[in-house]
């Protein structure tokens, strides 16, 4: 029986559709087509899908905005979750925000600032969904998100559980949620009283501090920074600023980038290796990369 007909007769409300497209889903623009994607609206339905899904032996990915990712090209005879109907976003009394898993970032922020709660600003720019930005442990040198984290709900093996900052096990680029492949639910957030203006002065500062970064399609950095440095600069170090495969080519901008300007994950994923393996001859140091592989 077709994918998304078995999971209509097991799920009759769950939202489903069919031959979904990575390349239209992910910021850089490749990857091939999954049977199905489904839309869960709960945790309780998200925690019923992946517990069904696992039982019946179904492949599956979670996938967010699709900004740090890269998806392979050949057909995915599997299940795409996708966390855009998980939207609700609530101040709680205490100041702290309550967001679902799908809320971006751009929404995250004017919550926060239209209710003059600050802090989060760090994240400006990013390109992200609250829970990918979870399990990536997402931010810039002045903060990341694990830092304003108070509790995380996830589904984690079928079952819906509460994790405080600390069992999520925030690291650079990385997280429970990666590791265990948990799916993040629900996050709350620190934030604090905040002025109107400063919140603004705040966010402009780092908005304008990713003005240099490359535009075109990229995953953002591929490589995470060694204990070494940066990984951008050991790249250029490298002479590596420019080298292309196909259609792909390491940003002139910034070596962490790899810009895509045509339609293969082959040729990006080729790069990648490319880069990894000539900064490892010249240097000794293996980079560990950053975007994540799916499905
Ligand atoms: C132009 C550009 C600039 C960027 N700049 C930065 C930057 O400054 N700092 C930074 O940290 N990153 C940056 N990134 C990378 C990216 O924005 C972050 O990693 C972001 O957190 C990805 O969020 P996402 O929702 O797109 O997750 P996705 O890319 O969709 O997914 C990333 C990983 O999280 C998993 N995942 C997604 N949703 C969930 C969920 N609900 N529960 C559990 N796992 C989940 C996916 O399976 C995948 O393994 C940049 C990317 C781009 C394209």
């Amino acid at each position: 029986m077709e994918l998304c007909t078995r999971i209509q007769d097991r799920f009759p409300s769950a939202a489903v559709q069919g031959d979904f497209s990575f390349a239209r889903h992910t910021t850089i623009g490749t990857g091939g087509i999954a049977a199905a994607a489904v839309f869960p609206r709960s945790g309780h339905e998200l925690a019923e899908l992946l517990t069904w899904l696992q039982e019946e032996d179904i492949p599956h990915c979670l996938l967010g905005a699709g900004a740090n990712v890269l998806a392979a090209d050949a057909p995915f005879q599997g299940v795409v979750i996708k966390f855009s109907r998980m939207t609700d976003i609530a101040l709680l009394p205490d100041g702290n925000i309550l967001a679902q898993a799908g809320v971006t970032g751009g929404a995250l922020l004017r919550f926060a600032a239209g209710r003059g709660r600050g802090g989060l600003e760090v994240l400006s720019g990013i390109p992200m969904t609250v829970g990918g930005a979870v399990a990536m442990n997402a931010g810039v040198s002045e903060g990341h998100i694990g830092d304003f984290v108070v509790r995380v709900t996830a589904v984690c093996n079928g079952k819906l559980t509460e994790l405080n900052e600390q069992e999520c096990r925030f690291s650079q680029k990385d997280s429970i949620f990666l590791r265990k492949k948990c799916a993040v639910v629900s996050v709350m957030l620190r934030t604090r009283a905040c002025y109107s203006d400063e919140i603004a002065r705040r966010r402009c500062y780092f908005l304008k501090k990713r003005e240099h970064l490359p535009k075109g399609r990229s995953m953002g950095c591929v490589f995470v920074n060694p204990p070494e440095g940066s990984a951008g600069a050991l790249i250029e170090a490298c002479g590596l600023k420019g080298m292309r495969v196909g259609d792909a080519y390491v940003s002139l901008q910034h070596a962490n980038f790899i810009i895509n300007e045509g339609r293969s994950s082959r040729d990006i994923d080729c790069l990648i290796r490319l880069v990894s393996e000539r900064v490892k001859r010249r240097t000794g140091i293996r980079l560990r990369e950053e975007i994540q592989r799916l499905p």
